[in-house]
């Protein structure tokens, strides 16, 4: 293990630097990697984004996007610049196989492993970590990482802190979720001082479907929405067919999860989807239901206790009465 000093020692000189994260990036995993890329630039790093696959359009505008290498589409150069790198960064995942192929290079790379995280359970393939359960989002360690480990508030930039408030706003579903604190909003304000642009991310985010998008949420809401008030639970089930239709593409699925938690009463939702080779699952909940209970009992996945994923190999109408078989078993909690 390398120790905080150490690693400021190491980082007092230009390196090569490779930052990655989970795949199908998510906003607190794009804007912890570009908050990060934008934090080392300036201190002469030579820094690389690698992202495992592909992400959300509407992730595009962060700043530094440009430079983002996804694995999927240049794994040779990817490869290379694992293999080479002095230092690798691993935001938002504590597990390598959260990084799916990239794993065994990562793992087999001899640069400094670096994870700062705030998932449970990490795995040990780090030599430095930086972790917190309780933070709101990576985005958020990111910046204690910069302000009260390095000691560097002064290069929290425009862009670092664009990226950061994204980070943040995302994983807390906007400020919304029990883990964004006093201390989170305080950050936030630090983050606005420093120029992020507050409103303006929210419309980028949030106000910038396309109509397809919103058609394809109609269909889930009037069509695939099954409530379920005997476990106050909803589900929304979409087969291949709907995405085909809608054309829906990386991102769109995304929040439509929350529609369903939004009920009042309900304390547990799923958005279950038939992609190409599996079914995913994303589950959100109230309160002290352990959403990610489930994901890492019955579906290979894990998460937090709010918001939790998986995956299975059945059909979709297999994965459904899967899913609605394992309620009785919560079904104190869920009544509550
Ligand atoms: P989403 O529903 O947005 O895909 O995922 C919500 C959260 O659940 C993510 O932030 C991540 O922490 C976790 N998660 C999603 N899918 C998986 C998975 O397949 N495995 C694990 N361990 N966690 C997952
Ligand atoms: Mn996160």
């Amino acid at each position: 293990m390398l120790d905080t000093d150490s690693l400021i020692k190491l980082l007092a000189q230009p390196q090569k630097i490779v930052i990655t994260t989970h795949h199908k990036p998510d906003g607190d995993a794009m804007g912890s990697s570009l908050g990060l890329y934008h934090y080392l630039i300036q201190q002469g790093h030579h820094v690389k984004v690698i992202t495992p696959t592909d992400y959300p359009e509407f992730l595009f505008w962060l700043p530094g996007n440009g430079e983002v290498i996804i694995y999927t589409e240049n794994v040779t150069q990817s490869a290379e610049l694992i293999a080479n790198a002095d230092i690798i960064f691993c935001l938002d995942f504590n597990a390598l196989n959260r990084i799916n192929e990239m794993g065994e290079l990562v793992g087999a790379s001899s640069a400094f492993k670096v994870m700062i995280d705030h998932h449970l359970e990490p795995q040990d393939f780090d030599d430095y970590r930086y972790w917190d359960i309780n933070a709101c989002a990576t985005a958020q360690l990111i910046y204690t990482f910069i302000t009260e480990e390095l000691h560097n508030k002064k290069f929290i930039n425009k862009d670092v802190a664009t990226c950061l408030y994204t980070g943040i706003m995302t994983d807390s579903a906007s400020f919304s979720l029990p883990k964004t604190t006093s201390g989170v909003h305080r950050i936030i304000a630090d983050l606005i001082d420093a120029g992020a642009v507050n409103w303006q991310i929210h419309e980028l985010m949030y106000k910038n479907s396309s109509e397809n998008r919103l058609r394809f949420l109609g269909i889930c809401l009037t069509e695939r929405l099954e409530v379920l008030y005997e476990y106050n639970t909803a589900i929304i089930a979409v087969p291949k067919a709907d995405l085909e239709k809608y054309d829906v593409i990386t991102g769109d699925t995304e929040g439509i999860v929350n529609y369903a938690l939004s009920i009042a009463g309900i304390k547990l939702a799923a958005f279950i989807v038939e992609r190409n080779d599996k079914v995913k699952l994303s589950l959100r909940s109230k309160g002290e239901f352990p959403a990610n209970e489930i994901c890492k009992k019955y579906f290979e996945g894990g998460g937090h206790r709010n918001a939790a994923g998986g995956v299975s190999t059945d059909s979709l109408e297999q994965v459904v009465n899967q899913f609605k078989l394992i309620l009785p078993e919560y079904k104190k909690l869920l009544m509550q």
